[in-house]
């Protein structure tokens, strides 16, 4: 079993993706060879040639994780800068590499080297400004996963080494009645700054999880449960939360409660997933037929209705305690209410660029409620992870590249995908 001697804090700070990559090898000193010799050929500069001994200093262990930097083509010009993104530089210009400064580490700050980002809808929406308003150039990506490489000085609750996240929040005022206990709901604070398509209260850009790394206060960064795999962790942190949060406000989280899942992507194979964690008896309704049997038998749902098919839908008018649309596009909500029972709830978390049109005598002959959900706190969102880490629900995702990220957003367009883009940063962006 290979032994890597442990690094200074001042050798960390110099190969901080070596150090990420060891410290998802092990949290102790020694190496699994085997694991060693298959993250050298995944990860390393892919020679082949490199032995692996049996004791080794930190810096031969990053040495054989060397790859040449993916800057070259960068838009931005200054060679100095310490991240590499990959931005969207105009409203739906194609992503290409971004290189840019993130701030040092302050007091209260932890950096973290990124491994993993998911592809949100999201992120789509804001890179083509189809929601209006978007700043650009913009680094899209907050559903991020990876090891804290260095923490300030005021720093308790991570150390280097540790397995962080960040999702769709970066900071916020921390004082307002929003932001303090008991509500503790930041993403409602008006100084909450969004992980991208936002500014820090210096008024500089905020820049997301396409990127290298990542420098972000303490209390909104998330504790990734050991047990899980990072990268099918790191869509937990948006669509996990998105899901998650509007069952719990909702009162759609009791054991036996039947509830719908509408559309069949990112968020909802999340919510069919964390629906049945939380014991419920889950319904897809979707556009997608060819998805019917992988819901059932692989995500887990009870049933599943073809949303264009009017037998089916006929056949499960009135079933529904809740439902949680995360449709992305315009789409009929009558036809959603009729699936509801006297008094049932529609949870709106999809974000369609056009407003939707309310059925208003389907609502009141069943007295339903219709709201909407926005991600959820810094505080649900640890509870949410913790009980993944319990029951050992993670995203069921596609590993690409980054330069593969234009054509995902393609294929996220015509609902191709099974059930999330996850771009493996730590194999393909290397600054
Ligand atoms: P996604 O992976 O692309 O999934 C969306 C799904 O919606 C598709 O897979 C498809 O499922 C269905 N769909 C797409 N077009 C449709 C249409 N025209 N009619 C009916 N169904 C259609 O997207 P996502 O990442 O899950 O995000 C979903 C939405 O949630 C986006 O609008 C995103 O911006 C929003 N969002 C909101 C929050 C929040 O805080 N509220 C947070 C994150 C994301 P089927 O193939 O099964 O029909
Ligand atoms: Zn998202």
């Amino acid at each position: 079993m290979p032994r890597i001697s442990p690094p200074s804090a001042a050798e960390v700070k110099q190969h901080p993706r070596a150090f990420s990559l060891l410290r998802q090898l092990t949290p102790s000193e020694d190496v699994d060879a085997s694991l060693l010799t298959d993250y050298v050929r995944q990860y390393g500069a892919g020679d082949g040639g490199k032995e692996t001994a049996p004791e080794m200093s930190f810096s031969e262990f990053a040495s054989l994780f060397s790859k040449p930097a993916s800057s070259r083509g960068a838009s931005a010009s200054d060679p100095a800068t310490n991240c590499l993104g990959w931005a969207a530089l105009e409203a739906g210009k194609p992503l290409e590499p971004f290189a840019f400064d993130r701030r040092p580490v302050g007091p209260h700050d932890i950096r973290i080297e990124i491994a993993f980002v998911g592809i949100c809808h999201s992120d789509i929406h804001q890179a083509r400004d189809e929601w209006g308003g978007a700043l650009f150039p913009m680094v899209p990506g907050h559903e991020i996963a990876g090891i804290v490489t260095e923490v300030g000085s005021e720093v308790t609750a991570f150390a280097p080494g540790d397995r962080a996240g960040v999702g769709c929040m970066v900071n916020s005022c921390r004082a307002c009645a929003f932001c303090a206990p008991p509500r503790c709901e930041e993403q409602f604070c008006a100084k909450c700054v969004f992980t991208y398509n936002s500014k820090h209260a210096d008024g500089s850009l905020a820049q997301g999880g396409y990127s290298t790394h990542l420098v972000v206060r303490d209390c909104f960064a998330l504790r990734l449960p050991s047990n899980l795999p990072l990268d099918e962790t790191a869509p937990l942190l948006c669509a996990g939360i998105t899901v998650y949060s509007p069952m719990k406000t909702f009162g759609l989280d009791k054991p036996g409660m039947k509830i719908g899942v509408v559309g069949l992507g990112g968020l909802g194979h999340m919510a069919v997933k964390l629906g049945k964690g939380l014991g419920l008896h889950v319904t897809v309704i979707s556009t997608s037929p060819a998805k019917k049997e992988e819901a059932i038998k692989v995500l887990g749902a009870d049933a599943f209705v073809v949303s264009k098919d009017e037998e089916e839908m006929k056949a499960a008018a009135n079933s529904l305690d809740g439902i949680i649309d995360t449709v992305s596009a315009h789409h009929d909500i009558g036809a959603l209410v009729g699936l509801l029972k006297v008094d049932g709830k529609l949870a709106i978390v999809g974000v369609p660029d056009k407003p939707l049109s309310l059925p208003a005598a389907a609502i009141i002959f069943k007295r339903a409620s219709i709201g909407g959900s926005l991600i959820g706190s810094i505080q649900q969102t640890q509870e949410m992870l913790d009980l993944c880490g319990e029951k050992g629900i993670t995203a069921m995702i596609e590993r690409i590249p980054i330069e593969k990220v234009n054509e995902a957003y393609e294929r996220m367009g015509k609902s191709d995908v099974r059930y999330r883009f996850v771009i493996d940063i730590q194999g393909s962006l290397i600054h």
